[in-house]
């Protein structure tokens, strides 16, 4: 017996399968998991693996989760009586573990244990950046063979740590994260081994869930408002799948967190989109040109998660949300801010989440009195460097005009290395 099930969030189909990856039911509906029990976290346990709510039966990874803790450095800042901050990364002091220094291992981790669990070999990655370092660091610390694939603009930024340099990584040439996703599904079908399957594995929007997951049973409650940047939104809508659980749960409130989502100026596809009271992406909101402009890159996908039924769109209709568009110099200015008020350094993107709450609370959005959690969705890399040894990664190169020919070549040489 499972203790979940998948379903269409269209038909309301129940699957008949329990793992369901990489399928689709309704094309333009994302499939989402229904767990039988109320929300039951171990208490006498450490790490992810305690939360009952993820779709993975036998894990056999120990993986350090998210810290939640209430801020008073910020907080003061900003006049906000009951800021929680939800810390992805290094941070021992505080008792945060996450060596690759963003959340993206949380997903990493339960996509991983999850497809194990079903008998899958090995799969395809395709990432600007952190969800690439996260399924490097668990591949070589778990052995399940990933093949990643990243856009060689995003390459300047990214970092593997030490032992997962083995990982075979692939930089395509001529394209952005958007090519980067094309080029994986071509080249899973080429070495056997499934392409992770972005937003529509649940999954993976069940492991970025974990952080409303630890902030719920860190506060008690759900959260009146939620913060944070997005690039495809899988992470926002998995917060929004985790209250909608809690909502029928029952016992945690009456209203979802409201959705404060953020990306960074000129290219934000969704807030231009969400200003205009639109369900579709304008075309000219998602030119390629306008991602070489952002500082951060890791959320640049130009096929965010957010017309499809069950996504970015219908999250923000459901909890009365909001979207932010924030410019390089107040990203900067924000990552200063959060590491003199709270005594870590962030990255750019959790920059953009901290200027987004600046932004909120100037304007009146939230209240002094609410009860808010902010999402750190990566830092500590400062402490972390000098602890552990970082490299910079050594990709093979490959252009998306790559003849299918040429992919059986790769394949002789990723296999071997791999
Ligand atoms: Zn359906």
């Amino acid at each position: 017996m499972s203790h979940y099930r998948i379903k269409c969030r269209k038909c309301r189909t129940v699957l008949k399968e329990t793992y369901c990856a990489f399928c689709e039911h309704c094309a333009d509906a994302l499939l989402i998991t229904e767990y039988a029990e109320k929300f039951l976290p171990e208490q006498d346990m450490d790490g992810i693996w305690r939360f009952n709510w993820l779709p993975v039966h036998l894990p056999e990874l120990a993986q350090p989760g998210p810290v939640v803790y209430k801020s008073s450095g910020l907080a003061g800042m900003l006049g906000l009586d009951d800021l929680y901050v939800a810390f992805n990364g290094y941070w021992p002091e505080k008792g945060a573990h996450i060596t690759t220094c963003t959340f993206k291992e949380f997903e990493a981790a339960v996509v991983i244990e999850n497809a194990h669990g079903n008998g899958i070999e090995g799969m395809v990655v395709a990432s600007a950046g952190n969800t690439a370092r996260a399924f490097a660091h668990l591949s070589s610390v778990t052995g399940f063979p990933v093949v990643i694939i990243v856009p060689k603009m995003c390459l300047f930024e990214m970092w593997y740590l030490e032992g997962s340099m083995n990982v075979p990584t692939l930089a395509l040439e001529d394209g952005d994260y958007s090519d980067a996703i094309d080029l994986a599904r071509r080249i899973s079908v080429d070495l056997g081994y499934p392409f992770e399957g972005g937003v529509k594995n649940i999954a993976k929007r069940d492991g970025l869930g974990i952080v409303l997951l630890e902030a719920v049973s860190k506060i008690g409650k759900l959260p009146d408002s939620y913060f944070q940047a997005v690039g495809s939104g899988t992470g926002a809508i998995a917060v929004w799948e985790m209250s909608e659980r809690f909502l029928l749960d029952g016992r945690f409130g009456w209203k979802a967190p409201v959705l404060h989502l953020a990306q960074n100026l000129p290219f934000a596809p969704m807030v231009k989109a969400w200003q205009n009271g639109s369900r579709r992406l304008a075309k000219e909101d998602l030119n390629p040109k306008l991602i070489e402009q952002i500082t951060t890159r890791v959320i640049s996908t130009r096929y965010p998660a957010y017309s499809v039924q069950g996504g970015v769109y219908d999250a923000l209709l459901a909890t009365g949300g909001r979207m932010y568009g924030m410019e390089n110099d107040e990203v900067f200015s924000a990552m200063d801010l959060f590491e003199e008020a709270e005594g870590v350094d962030i990255v750019p993107a959790a920059g953009v989440a901290v200027a987004a709450l600046q932004k909120a609370v100037k304007e009146n959005h939230v209240d002094k009195k609410d009860t808010i959690l902010l999402n750190i969705t990566g830092g500590g890399e400062k402490g972390l460097r000098q602890e552990m040894t970082t490299k910079r990664v050594k990709p093979v190169f490959i252009s998306k005009e790559i003849t299918d020919k040429a992919i059986e070549d790769l394949k002789c040489r990723i296999l071997k290395t791999g």
